[in-house]
């Protein structure tokens, strides 16, 4: 398992006597789709989400959670204006 964003390898969550370390969080992401529930309450717009078509996985080690701009990128994603996944597609742009 590795670090979506710098790549280092991730270890499982570490259990002692009286404490534990984690290493990582796993963000549950894809590409999707909005789609709307109607509202099972009279007179309340439909709900909309983000149906997951594709989900993927994405781990962030606990030094990368710490970086605003990593967490800035989550939190995008998680709203959905900008997607991690799609990020991860694209082929890098190469510099001229
Ligand atoms: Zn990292």
């Amino acid at each position: 398992m590795q670090c979506f964003h710098c790549g280092r390898e991730v270890h499982e969550t570490r259990h002692w006597q009286k404490s534990y370390k984690i290493d990582y969080y796993r963000t549950h992401t894809g590409t999707g789709q909005w789609d709307y529930i109607e509202s099972s309450k009279e007179n309340t717009p439909p709900i909309r989400y983000l149906k997951l078509t594709d989900p993927v996985n994405i781990l962030t080690c606990v030094q990368c959670y710490q970086r605003p701009e990593i967490k800035q990128k989550l939190d995008d994603d998680f709203r959905g204006i900008a997607s991690l996944v799609a990020e991860m597609r694209e082929p890098k742009q190469p510099h001229y």
